[in-house]
């Protein structure tokens, strides 16, 4: 397979004085050769304990570097390396480490708790706890568990015998529309991203500097900029926790030159005072994807002098699918470009079959990316992989010039008085209003209208508006059926980890009150 299957061991040879990771938490730095060492022992020490090719390890952890270590020394070995989103409650960890049947888990001290009751019933024999980055800036880690595996592990090289089609991972999706499901992601898959990465995202290379902020247990973080910087030389900043001012303060330290962060991230970034005081002069490209991003906010930062693109991708396609070009983001905002360069899109009538330019359809996702399937769940990947294209559930037009936008997800679709409502239409215009800090527009059963279009916002910090005024307000802005027939206020929308609007929840609370 050309080594595509090792590709985690490719630096120790070309880049090894080189930086792989810095922790933010205190500032240390490894060089690809100490990474190559680690890992190796890492992945010893596991075989010792009897991991094996395709067995699985999962983690419940906060991001650290030895987090990614980890993921590293699993893919040497030949197993199945599953992060967990870390914020899940013990049931739901407990779910997740049965349904892969991970024998080891590595924790974190803020999550062990929720490990040690999740373990139980599961084919879990031992949790391995990482330092937490507290810790780590005491200078208490190196008695730790984690530590002393290392230290105890032979740094001879590790390369199991994968095949690039073997399974590296497996990324269970939030869940923001049902139960977890996990997507098996291969060797190829990751390297497929990397390459995809490295050519859509202009100039990236090995002497770029990435800050992985969000949770590294999504695929936005691990598989944008640090899995890919990691293959191509470059450096990774791994920050414990996101808040706006240590993203920007680990910017300025470490002269950060590229960053991915889901919208909520960049909101907070663009909202906070530091903001306008912080030297940002090394940050060249800021990305963002994951959920939809504000055009308003697009519009704030590139003002502010960030060179700002928005992507698109999911987890099934490890996860880069498509990017807009950093010249075309004021031109084009709201689009999220073009394909990157080993991916095909179409967008698709039910049948499959390609929409005119400029229609609403299904967008397909085919690619050397792309997932293989979800892990136990036959039915769901037979609906998810058809004829040779990944059918994303979400709704997207593609223009003249090929450039796409993403119109909703099929589930968030509203269908009103037989009208066809798009959810992020209605909230790009609501973002636009000033005293409107978060939106999200939903459907709520409605004997008349089959579904009656309702907006949840809160307001920015010290802004006031009434229900009636905005509705009127975006009734000057789209058509009447567009526009929320009722306005609910809260405090602050329910997201998860990742950023993304739990609608769900939403919808549940606004049908079952209803007022
Ligand atoms: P589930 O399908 O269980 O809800 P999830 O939301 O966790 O899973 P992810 O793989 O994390 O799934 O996210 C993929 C989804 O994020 C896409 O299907 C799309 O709806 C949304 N998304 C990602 N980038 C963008 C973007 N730039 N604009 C709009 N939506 C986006």
């Amino acid at each position: 397979d050309n080594g595509i299957g090792n590709w985690p061991t490719i630096h120790r040879v070309r880049h090894p004085d080189r930086i792989a990771l810095i922790d933010a938490a205190n500032g240390a730095e490894l060089t690809f050769g100490q990474l190559d060492a680690r890992t190796n022992a890492l992945a010893d020490a596991l075989a010792r304990k009897g991991i094996a090719q395709g067995d699985r390890v999962a983690l419940v952890t906060l991001n650290s570097p030895q987090m990614l270590e980890v993921v590293l020394a699993v893919a040497k070995l030949g197993g199945v390396a599953v992060p967990i989103n870390c914020r899940l409650q013990a049931p739901e960890v407990q779910y997740i480490l049965g349904d892969c049947g991970a024998r080891i888990v590595f924790s974190s001290p803020q999550t062990a708790p929720v490990v040690a009751a999740a373990v139980e019933g599961t084919d879990v024999s031992e949790i391995i706890e990482i330092p937490s980055g507290e810790q780590r800036a005491a200078g208490e880690a190196s008695q730790s568990p984690y530590e002393t595996l290392i230290a105890a592990g032979s740094t001879e090289r590790v390369e199991a015998d994968v095949a690039a089609d073997d399974l590296a991972m497996l990324m269970y999706t939030s869940g923001t529309t049902g139960f977890p499901k996990g997507a098996m992601l291969t060797h190829a898959n990751h390297h497929w991203n990397a390459i995809n990465n490295l050519t859509a995202v202009e100039g990236i290379g090995p002497l770029d500097i990435s800050l992985a902020a969000a949770p590294l247990f999504h695929i936005g973080a691990l598989g944008i900029f640090s899995l890919p910087l990691l293959y191509v030389g470059g450096t990774t900043v791994v920050l414990e926790a996101f808040t706006p001012d240590a993203w920007l303060d680990a910017v300025a330290t470490h002269r950060v030159s590229v960053a991915f962060a889901v919208p909520a991230m960049w909101a907070a970034i663009d909202a906070t005072p530091a903001m306008g005081t912080t030297d940002l002069s090394s940050l060249r490209y800021g990305l963002c994807g994951g959920a939809p991003c504000p055009v308003v906010l697009i519009e704030s930062l590139t003002r502010r002098g960030i060179r700002f693109a928005e992507g698109f991708g999911l987890t099934e396609t490890a996860p880069i699918a498509c990017v807009l070009d950093i010249e075309d983001t004021v031109r084009f905002a709201g689009s999220v470009g073009k394909p990157a360069l080993h991916v095909d899109m179409m967008v698709a009538d039910p049948q499959g079959e390609e929409v005119s330019r400029g229609e609403i359809g299904e967008l397909l996702v085919r690619g050397p990316n792309v997932f293989i399937g979800y892990w136990n769940k036959p039915d769901a990947t037979a609906e998810a992989l058809r004829g040779g294209w990944f059918y994303t559930g979400d709704l997207a037009t593609c223009d003249d010039d090929g450039y796409y936008r993403i119109v909703d997800r099929k589930k968030d679709m509203i269908v009103s008085g037989g009208e066809n409502v798009y959810a992020s239409e209605v909230e790009q215009v609501m973002h636009r209003h000033p005293a409107v800090g978060e939106v999200a527009v939903i459907g709520i059963p409605d004997e008349k209208w089959g579904e009656s279009v309702t907006a949840v916002v809160a307001v920015k910090p010290g802004a006031d508006v009434a229900e009636a005024e905005l509705i009127t307000w975006t009734r000057e802005q789209i058509a009447h059926f567009k526009s929320p027939r009722a306005v609910y206020f809260v405090d602050a929308l329910p997201r998860t980890a990742t950023g993304k609007i739990l609608k769900r929840d939403l919808r549940k609370r606004w049908s079952a009150d209803g007022s």
